[in-house]
């Protein structure tokens, strides 16, 4: 049995669907649908999702909302319309989204989770009737009739344990089950939604539930690139990688999978497979647990922008007890949390996402460090990217760091800072964020231009 989940664009439009109700029909052991809310029909469309947000927005402040919500239900409507639906299925999709929009707003962060989660929950819904007019058996499943229960964390909810067992259940559901993605209930009964794009967490928790064989994630790319490709044209295709090596690579930027799904997934060992809808017969990308094919020494690379260094050097501080704590105190105390801390005997550099940190914050750490640790120096760095080398075969290949530091080197890169992960299945290297196209190029043409994969 197989979990499946598609993304936004992949049910932007009734053309999309159809292709859906192909891929899904095509396959027996697809029982389990998850799906997200109608994303992009093009570049300048507008999610559902992020309609639904405004006219939460806006109904909050008390503006007029009826653009937002006209846009809302034409879009729903228009599916509808291309598939042939019957009229009661739209109606009743317009009559949910108005209850919803007008609920209780009484507490701002559920109103708004509430309403984000219709996007995925009606969807669900018309996909249901969909299946059914094209005479396939399948049932839309509510997340609290399964028993999807979520921490009280308004977009941001985190699964809880007991929904696993819960969610087993759903095998003895005769036919297709659809499920909408992104959100579950909280023990009190609020619905909750997990951070954006987090339909792909739905999809892992009940392939985890369920204990499928397979989780298939359906996106709108053959495979997971080898680097960005808005960087390298063409870059190589990674057919398997490990949940580790995607943890990685994901950390700095790669946005094909959401970052939290693969721990459920990873937890009861069942390979995700990342798929295109629009090329269903591409065999995409496996994660699993243990690559059998080797990719090399590197697997991909990663890079990503937005970070900030706080250098501090101290004699003897190698020898001075609670130095780390401290600092680490200072940061915590402004509400700051840190990325890496590759050190030295005498000092140590902390990175952290430049976005948390304001001139104020920023004049209180520095001046603590020198005040409170008597640091010698204290210097702070703006305008950083880490670029991530990734890869389990880095373990076994000596001189992975030399070819690296060369190709940056040729290119004119300084390399400001430089820390092997301690999984030993990455390498980071902090550079000005003005390089980072260049050095990815560069990190590219030295680990894959001309490499063959076993
Ligand atoms: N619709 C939600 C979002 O746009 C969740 C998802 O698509 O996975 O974030």
């Amino acid at each position: 049995m197989k979990v499946v989940k598609f993304g936004g664009s992949s049910l932007a439009s009734g053309e999309q669907l159809e292709k859906v109700y192909g891929i899904v029909t095509s396959d027996p052991e697809r029982k389990f649908v998850v799906v997200s809310a109608p994303g992009k029909r093009s570049s300048e469309d507008i999610k559902v999702t992020d309609l639904l947000i405004a006219c939460a927005e806006k109904r909050i402040n008390g503006e007029d909302l009826s653009n937002e919500l006209k846009m809302l239900i034409d879009r729903y409507g228009s599916i509808a319309t291309e598939l042939n639906l019957p009229a009661d299925v739209i109606k009743q999709i317009e009559a949910d989204f108005l209850q919803v929009i007008d609920g209780d707003r009484s507490n701002k962060e559920r109103y708004l989770d509430a309403v984000k989660a219709s996007g995925e929950d009606n969807n669900a819904k018309l996909i249901a009737a969909y299946f059914q007019v094209m005479g396939t058996k399948a049932t839309y499943v509510n997340p609290k009739d399964a028993g999807l229960f979520v921490s009280d964390e308004p977009g941001n909810a985190q699964v809880l344990p007991e929904s696993y067992d819960q969610l087993y259940k759903l095998r003895d559901i005769e036919g297709i089950v659809i499920f909408p993605g992104f959100f579950g209930f909280t023990k009190d009964g609020h619905i909750a939604t997990f951070s954006r794009s987090g339909s792909d967490i739905t999809g892992s928790i009940l392939a985890n539930g369920i204990k499928v064989n397979v989780y298939e994630n359906f996106t709108d790319v053959d495979a997971v690139f080898s680097v960005n490709p808005t960087i390298v044209s063409n870059p190589k295709e990674i057919k398997e990688l490990t949940y580790r090596e995607m943890r990685e690579l994901s950390y700095a930027g790669f946005s094909v999978f959401h970052d939290e799904a693969l721990i459920p997934a990873f937890r009861a060992g069942i390979p995700v497979n990342v798929r295109n809808t629009n090329n269903p017969s591409a065999p995409g990308t496996f994660i699993v647990n243990d690559r059998e094919n080797s990719n090399g020494p590197v697997t991909g690379i990663a890079s990503d922008k937005g970070f900030c260094s706080i250098y501090i050097s101290k004699y003897l501080m190698n020898r001075e007890l609670g130095f780390g704590r401290k600092l680490l105190q200072i940061l915590e105390e402004n509400e700051i949390s840190y990325e890496h801390i590759p050190s030295g005997i005498d000092d140590i550099t902390v990175i952290l996402r430049e976005n948390q940190m304001d001139e104020e914050k920023e004049a209180n750490i520095v001046a603590r460090i020198y005040g409170e640790l008597q640091a010698d120096k204290v210097e702070v760095e703006h305008g950083l990217s880490l670029l991530m080398i990734v890869g389990e075969g880095m373990r076994h290949n000596v001189g992975t760091t030399a070819r690296a530091s060369q190709a940056l080197a040729e290119a004119g890169v300084n390399i400001e800072m430089i820390n092997q992960g301690s999984s030993e299945v990455s390498m980071m290297f902090g550079i000005k964020a003005v390089h980072e196209k260049k050095a990815v190029q560069a990190l590219y043409n030295a680990f894959f231009v001309g490499a063959v994969t076993v």
